[in-house]
């Protein structure tokens, strides 16, 4: 991996049609991508997403994105797939164990108070099914 690599995090979105197509197949080989999927729903008979890192340099990232509006798939690039809402977070604590990567973890040993580090995210899923207060939610 050259200097110039970089990793973004995207969600496509697939309108009914396109979900046969093989899209990460083609980032692959012919955008020379390392694509790293989180989550996906792509079926036949509905609309379908993924969450995915892809891996390469900017130019790289930038053709694979291109191509893959050619199939009328909206990219989004906010990243934001799993949210915690502020306001809802009780800071309870109750989800830290149950993050994997420790995106939520205690920020302050006195206070107690969890903070949510997005970017260490992997879309597991797990605070959004076990928190008590419904505070995690999905964009998807
Ligand atoms: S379980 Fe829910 S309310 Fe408790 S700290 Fe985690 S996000 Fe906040
Ligand atoms: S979705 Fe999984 S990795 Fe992301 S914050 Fe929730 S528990 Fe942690």
């Amino acid at each position: 991996m050259n200097k110039d690599t970089v990793t973004k995090k995207l969600m496509f979105y697939f309108p009914k049609c396109e979900c046969d197509k093989p899209i990460i197949y083609h980032l692959v080989k012919d955008h020379h991508l390392i694509v790293n999927i989180f989550r996906a729903k792509v079926t036949p008979e509905e609309e379908g997403y993924l969450v995915l890192d892809v891996t390469g340099t900017e130019a790289a990232i930038q053709g694979g994105i291109d191509f893959v509006k050619t199939f009328n798939v909206t990219v989004n690039y906010s990243g934001k797939g799993v949210i915690r809402d502020e306001e809802r977070c009780s800071h309870c604590g109750y989800c830290v164990p149950y993050c994997p990567p420790r995106a939520l973890k205690i920020e302050d040993s006195v206070t107690r108070k969890i903070a949510y580090n997005e970017s260490e995210c992997i879309e597991c899923l797990a605070c959004i099914r076990i928190c008590p207060y419904g505070a995690c939610t999905s964009a998807f």
